[in-house]
């Protein structure tokens, strides 16, 4: 019998968009269960984001959601966006109000694990023998790069022309903490970091690789390499078993999370942690709202719930529970049972819902 704590943790929840509402639905269910095996108590409040928030109320991110966030112990993210807002001017679209919640609650530090399960070998799209093995955390920066730098905009010009411009900026204490996170990362993981950037074209990324090699000094026990980013999205495909931990920038780390994610069979299991230096980290899934598969019962709700474990070990400090879960995922995957996006010849195909049952019977038999 685990003795129950006084502490009641406040989850805030943001379904967002999409898929967001149905794989929210079975995360949360998971929680509850756990909550009552492990005699964890949790308070969700549930807030508007994304394009739910802009239908609402207009905003993307509304003051009220980021405060709710802000008293929280941890939030858990869904998705956002779809064809419906894709249109709309940029500071009233879906994806405002994602990075708007990153600055305000300073989520400097993006932790994507790939892990390649051994159940789901036949998914990857790559050959078994290449990605067998994979374990790999991306690393990236989530506040600064071209995404938030200034100059900003499209701009008319004096011929007529229109200029767009977007900027890549990165000062070196930016550098320096994304830097620490990284190694840090690699210390408890396999001992090797690969910083990745483009530094024989882009200053920015000259000064990124200098405070990383200088930062690398105080870090012995890491083995510290260097890649340009093309080579980088390359050697992911090629030789992934190479990789330990990957650290770069915001865009880059966009990119290549999103190539790793693909390494292990689908988007759909992969989950993700966004921190700070304080106060309540995000926890989300690496997928988008996936709207073209929306409403129909077919998405895969495993990389939400693996969210919520990676919320429950980093963000709440309550690794059995997250273990647990991470087990029921496993148990499921070796029961057979497989939404369409992991499916292969042999398995069950369940629908979100049937996934979100099984799962739920496995960690009532864990008990
Ligand atoms: P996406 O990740 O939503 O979908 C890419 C493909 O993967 C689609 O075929 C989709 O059906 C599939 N997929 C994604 N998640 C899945 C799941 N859980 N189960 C089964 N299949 C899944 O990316 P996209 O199509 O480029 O973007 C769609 C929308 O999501 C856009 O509006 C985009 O801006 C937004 N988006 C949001 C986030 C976020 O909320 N963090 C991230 C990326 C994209």
């Amino acid at each position: 019998m685990i003795a129950p704590t006084n502490k009641t943790y406040r989850i805030t929840l943001l379904p967002g968009d999409g898929i967001g509402p149905e794989i929210m639905a079975v995360a949360v269910a998971v929680l509850k269960q756990i909550g009552e095996q492990q005699a964890i108590a949790f308070e969700f409040n549930e807030a508007l984001i994304g394009g739910a928030a802009i239908d609402a109320t207009g905003s993307p991110l509304p003051d009220e959601t980021l405060e709710t966030c802000r008293q929280s112990d941890a939030v858990l993210l869904a998705s956002i966006g779809g064809y419906k807002w894709d249109n709309l001017p940029r500071a009233q679209r879906p994806e405002t109000g994602l990075l708007g919640l990153r600055s305000g609650l300073g989520l400097f530090a993006n932790l994507r694990p790939a892990t390649i399960l051994p159940q789901l070998l036949a998914a990857s799209s790559l050959k078994p023998e290449v990605v067998e093995g994979v374990d790999i955390m991306v690393v990236r920066e989530l506040t600064g790069g071209i995404y938030f730098g200034s100059p900003k905009g499209i701009f008319e010009m004096e011929n007529g022309e229109q200029r767009g411009v977007s900027t890549m900026v990165y000062t070196s204490s930016e550098i320096d903490r994304i830097g620490k996170v990284a190694f840090e990362t690699a210390q408890k993981r396999g001992g090797r970091l690969c910083s990745v950037d483009k530094a024989n074209v882009l200053e920015v990324s000259q000064l990124w690789r200098d405070r990383i090699t200088t930062l690398s000094q105080s870090y012995s026990d890491v083995e510290l390499s260097h890649l340009y980013v093309d080579n980088a999205a390359m050697q992911l495909v090629r030789a992934p078993k190479q990789f330990d931990t990957i650290v770069t920038g915001n865009l880059f780390g966009d990119i290549l999370s999103d190539a790793a994610a693909m390494l292990t069979g689908s988007i759909g299991m992969l989950p993700s942690a966004s921190l700070g230096e304080s106060g309540p980290g995000v926890y989300e899934p690496v997928h988008g709202s996936a709207p073209d598969i929306a409403g129909q019962d077919k998405a895969n709700p495993l990389a939400q719930v693996l969210s919520a474990a990676m919320m429950l070990r980093y963000g709440l400090g309550q690794p059995a529970a997250a273990e647990k879960i991470e087990q029921a995922v496993l148990a499921v995957l070796d029961q057979g049972y497989r939404t369409g996006d992991i499916m292969s010849e042999g398995m069950t195909p369940v629908g979100c819902k049937e996934m979100g049952e099984v799962l739920r019977k496995a960690i009532a038999a864990s008990e």
